[in-house]
């Protein structure tokens, strides 16, 4: 019986399956990238550059026993993959893992290991020029930067913008609260319900004094500027709709088996999904676990019986630092603000280094 499992996107969610399934199937992993990105570690690679490699695991490492290819996904249908060079890949599973963009430096623009890590020292020496920073967004991602920028820099002034009326909305008030402590401990000054009125007349992440003003009427004179909201979904290659129709967000519809709704030998895991929740790393590993063990039993000719239940309530690691911040974890009596010592131990010390040094071996 043939055996070949093709999976899109060598993420948090892709890589995961085609290391499980490896030994017991004919995997071909496909990603642009010549290395996984531990996007976690992104923020910590632009401030501290002789740190930035440990984001980075080449794929080289990663599948002994399976293929990886370097290419694009451009079309994918029930039967296989067609890669943007042209070449057909044909499979009997198919797993979608290719993830969501998010602005420089949160997920690296370049795809190729070298050319993001000078893109990191590059926009570092621009930060090291600015006194005052601006970032725009106080979702997680813009308050681990201003964290991470403080803790290299405790003089440099940081400003987070949102337009959002709260901080971390739908988070328990002690988490809410202790973040909101921490900030004000660092020095990190947080604008809500305030967006931008005027234009910026520097280009995000290149140092150069500019002044703003706000929708509160104020005005923002900073030395440099990061973009630290929006993320857009991987999926142009299924607009073609020759696997299935896109939500209008872009994602793809799944089923709670985590199979593509009408196909069930191609699976989709991680922030592409339709899946109501938030798009988190640790979400798309779980997704992983539940398409290895649906694969691994049609691999064995049985039906696949595993489910993904959405977790009922947010959860959250956010450093500020490496020995700051805030969480928020489940528990069986439901979630619980997590002590800052527990959060850098899961996350801020090493950013989730070692966890995927124990899937690939060493970092770049
Ligand atoms: C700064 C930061 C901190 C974060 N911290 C956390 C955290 O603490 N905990 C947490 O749970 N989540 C965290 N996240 C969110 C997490 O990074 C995402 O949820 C995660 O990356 C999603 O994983 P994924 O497997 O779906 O896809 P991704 O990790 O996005 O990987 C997708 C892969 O697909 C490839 N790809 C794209 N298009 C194609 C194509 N056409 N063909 C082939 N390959 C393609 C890409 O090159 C990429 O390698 C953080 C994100 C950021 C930016």
């Amino acid at each position: 019986m043939s055996r070949a499992v093709a999976v899109i996107g060598g993420g948090y969610g892709g890589t995961a399956v085609a290391k499980a399934l490896e030994a017991q199937a004919d995997v071909i992993l496909i990603d642009p990238r010549d290395a996984f990105v531990n996007a976690a570690a992104s923020l910590r690679a632009l401030t501290r550059p002789h740190w930035a490699s440990n984001m980075f695991f080449p794929f080289a490492t990663l599948l002994p026993q399976g293929q990886v290819i370097r290419d694009r996904a451009a079309s994918v249908d029930p039967h296989g993959v067609t890669l943007a060079s042209g070449q057909r890949i044909a499979a009997d599973y198919v797993v979608l893992a290719t993830g969501s963009g998010y602005a420089y430096p949160a997920k690296p623009a370049s795809d190729s290991l070298g050319d993001a890590l000078d893109d990191l020292r590059r926009t570092h020496k621009e930060l090291l020029q600015a006194d005052r920073v601006l970032i725009l967004g106080a979702g997680p991602v813009g308050l681990e930067l201003a964290g991470e920028i403080k803790e290299v820099w405790p003089g440099k002034h940081v400003t987070i913008a949102d337009p959002a009326p709260e901080l971390l909305a739908g988070f328990q008030p002690e988490v809410v609260d202790g973040l909101r402590a921490q900030l004000t401990t660092l020095g990190i000054e947080v604008l809500l319900g305030t967006g931008l009125a005027t234009p910026l007349s520097t280009e995000p992440g290149q140092s150069g004094t500019f002044t703003v003003t706000t929708t509160t009427g104020d005005d923002i004179t900073a030395d440099i500027w990061f973009r630290a909201y929006g993320t857009t979904t991987n999926s142009a290659y299924l607009a073609d709709g020759a696997l299935t129709p896109l939500t209008p967000q872009g994602q793809v519809p799944v089923t709670e088996s985590l199979n593509v709704k009408g196909h069930d030998h191609v699976y989709a895991v991680g922030d592409i999904t339709d899946v109501p929740e938030a798009k988190m790393a640790g979400y798309a590993m779980r997704h992983a676990e539940v398409v290895v063990q649906n694969i691994t039993t049609q691999l064995n000719g049985e039906r696949p019986t595993a489910t993904y239940s959405p977790s009922p309530f947010p959860t959250i690691l956010l450093p500020l630092g490496s020995t700051g911040g805030v969480g928020q974890l489940p528990s069986p009596d439901g979630p619980f603000a997590a002590p800052t010592e527990m959060v850098a131990e899961y996350k801020g010390t090493d950013l989730f280094t070692g966890r995927f040094v124990a899937r690939f071996g060493p970092t770049a």
